[in-house]
């Protein structure tokens, strides 16, 4: 009977890690997954998630199972982090918040919701996108399309296309949209093209669904990266947000995160929230406890909090640094005269090369260079130390 159990294939970006470590080499770069590693390419610990830790430690406080919606103070501060304290979808107690696992445990229970409660609605998901998008909604049986996002052309947003894509859907989908720094391409709307993608949703009908997973670590500010949530909240929509803290506190294997879902009255959110608490129950009971109890710490303490945002501020600056760096490199090395100024142009932790798969498959056998093959590089895996060899790999993967 299990005989008949095929192999599945790796995963397309966490594969990648497991490439990596079986590889001798000592050049090796592991640029696939986006997680943020020091100058001297070791994963990092934020002091105040220390602290934190510390803090809950000298409390003594208990393993009691936390209730199916999480910790109180936890949705409250992420809430509020996302929407700001003065929202008045807060105010108004319009958001349904729940704690999830993480950004990814989060997107599965909004989808859950859609089949059950939109049954036949689409979500319209960015090409290209974070690639377990499509395998979220695929396990919720959610149908999906792609909407043009990446003009290959100038390496930049096909925001035309976007527009069209998102108007030619039938009224009432979901369109899932990236908060801030777009992942994979780095490309992010302008304000003035977020108000326009927001007229056309309105237009249609459509639902707002926020994936935002780098809250703080695209420009630095955690209020500048929520902006494009908030403009499309201050328009009294109805919008799903997915948070994760994996990235902007470094706490991947916590899995800590939220599902917010905004709603037009507090009485539909708290029948909202009651069928996202129903959706969790069977899947796994409730959510784990560490995780919210850091993050309801550093938000909750105005010490810990301004120390937070110097640190998320420490590690945006040096992805920006390498940014940089990989720039200089790649135009001082390469004699073609390629324009690689949309390097500069990309924000957050990753840059899209452009190299395609075989360009892709060289930077890896060659150059043990890993990444994912739709051309992605994490530059949060990378160190100034290594921008040159990497720009000569780049530069020897594109021209052969
Ligand atoms: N959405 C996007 C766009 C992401 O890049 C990520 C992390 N790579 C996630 C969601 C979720 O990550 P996690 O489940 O660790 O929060």
């Amino acid at each position: 009977r299990f005989e008949a159990i095929t192999m599945a294939p790796p995963d397309p970006i966490l594969g990648v890690s497991e490439a990596f470590k079986a590889d001798n080499d000592e050049k090796k770069l592991n640029l696939g997954v986006g997680a943020y590693r020091t100058e001297e390419l070791q994963p990092y610990v934020l002091d105040v998630v220390k602290k934190a830790e510390n803090l809950m430690l000298e409390r003594g406080e208990n393993k009691e199972y936390l209730p199916i919606e999480g910790l109180a103070a936890f949705n409250k501060a992420t809430a509020e982090l996302l929407f700001g304290a003065d929202s008045p979808v807060i105010s108004e107690q319009r958001v349904a918040t729940i704690q999830g696992l993480s950004g990814t445990g989060s997107l599965r229970l909004a989808a859950v919701l859609i089949e059950r409660y939109f049954p036949g609605a689409k979500v319209l998901i960015s090409s290209p996108t974070w690639g377990n998008h499509k395998n979220i909604f695929n396990d919720a049986r959610v149908p999906w399309s792609e909407y043009r996002y990446y003009d290959p052309k100038t390496v930049g947003l096909d925001f035309e296309g976007m527009i069209e894509d998102i108007k030619a859907a039938p009224e009432g989908s979901f369109v899932l949209l990236h908060g801030c720094a777009h992942n994979p391409t780095g490309i992010d709307p302008t304000p003035e093209q977020w108000e326009k993608i927001a007229d056309v949703i309105q237009e249609k009908n459509h639902i707002p669904f926020f994936d935002v997973a780098y809250q703080g670590f695209a420009s630095g500010s955690l209020d500048q990266d929520a902006a494009s949530v908030r403009l499309f909240a201050a328009r009294g929509m109805e919008i799903f947000v997915a948070q994760s803290y994996s990235k902007n506190l470094g706490l991947y294997s916590e899995r800590i995160g939220a599902i917010n879902v905004v709603c037009s009255s507090s009485d539909t959110a708290a029948r909202v929230k009651s069928q996202l608490k129903r959706i969790a129950r069977p899947m796994y009971s409730n959510p784990p406890i560490h995780g919210a109890r850091i993050v309801a710490n550093v938000v909750g303490d105005p010490a810990l909090f301004g120390e937070w945002k110097a640190e998320m501020e420490m590690m945006a600056g040096r992805i920006k640094g390498v940014r940089q760096k990989l720039y200089d490199s790649l135009t001082s090395k390469d004699k073609s005269g390629k324009d690689w100024s949309f390097i500069l142009k990309q924000i957050g932790m990753f840059s899209f090369t452009g190299l395609n798969k075989i360009q892709s498959d060289n930077m890896t056998n060659k150059w043990h260079v890993y990444m994912t093959k739709d051309g992605r590089i994490s530059l949060a895996g990378l160190n100034l130390a290594k921008c040159e060899y990497l720009a000569d790999a780049i530069i020897d993967s594109y021209h052969n």
